[in-house]
């Protein structure tokens, strides 16, 4: 890392985020969509601080982490207005410490999660904005609330104090199949619309990677988590 220099980084993240940034715009415009509507989350979690500042510095404001951790450390150390995302698992006992610092929380998995986090946010005064992970594809290694749970559960969730449900996240399976991926995809805006009443629009449907945030924007994404190809060529 030493031996390559910040100028090289910054340049490549520039132009690593303007061919992005074009794949965002010709996927908006496939589907009829404003690009200003799909809200990139860099996901920093395997580049240094460094790296972070850079991202900083070309104007990008909102940042993905998967450890609490990680994040409270980068939250601390960046005091600019920056728009952090917890997108990995959170444990009950780390809720009052990142709090603070996650203005988003996409990861959120149980009744149970979601009912300590609107206790603590009361607590300190904050009012999280969260987002429901659904297991769409019904993988076993995937976290999140199946599709008929959140159903049944959905009037209980709706009753937490102090959390700003605004939406839903899912993961695709890892292939090359665009169906699947695209019927993952499309099973959680339908979702979505299912579950959205008046008072809860659930706007925001977190969804899409690296490799298959296209799709995710042509099926409505409005939040894609993007990391490794906005690090492409970076040691
Ligand atoms: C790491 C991660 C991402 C980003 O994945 P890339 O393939 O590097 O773009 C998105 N979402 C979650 C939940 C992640 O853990």
């Amino acid at each position: 890392m030493d031996e390559f220099p910040a100028s090289l980084i910054e340049s490549r993240l520039r132009e690593n985020f303007a061919q992005l940034a074009m794949k965002r715009e010709a996927a908006c415009k496939r589907s009829g969509r404003d690009p200003r509507h799909v809200q990139l989350v860099a996901v920093t979690k395997s580049v240094p601080l460094s790296v972070v500042t850079i991202l900083r510095k070309i104007g990008l404001t909102h940042f993905g982490e998967n450890r609490p951790q990680q994040l409270i450390e980068r939250a601390q150390a960046l005091a600019d207005p920056i728009d952090w995302h917890l997108i990995g698992p959170l444990q009950r006992n780390k809720v009052r410490a990142v709090l603070p610092y996650a203005r988003w929380i996409h990861s959120v998995a149980s009744q149970q999660l979601l009912e300590r986090m609107g206790r603590v946010a009361g607590e300190l005064n904050l009012c999280p904005k969260v987002l429901l992970q659904v297991n769409i594809s019904g993988e076993a290694s995937k976290q999140g609330f199946t599709p008929d749970g959140i159903r049944r559960e959905w009037p209980a969730l709706l009753q937490v104090p102090n959390v700003d449900i605004t939406g839903l996240m899912t993961m695709a399976p890892d292939t090359e199949d665009e169906e699947i991926i695209r019927t993952t995809f499309r099973g959680l805006r339908h979702l979505r619309d299912e579950l959205r009443v008046d008072q809860w629009p659930l706007s925001e449907l977190s969804m899409g990677m690296s490799h298959d945030f296209e799709i995710a924007i042509e099926e409505g994404a409005t939040l894609i988590r993007v990391g490794s190809l906005l690090f492409e060529g970076i040691p």
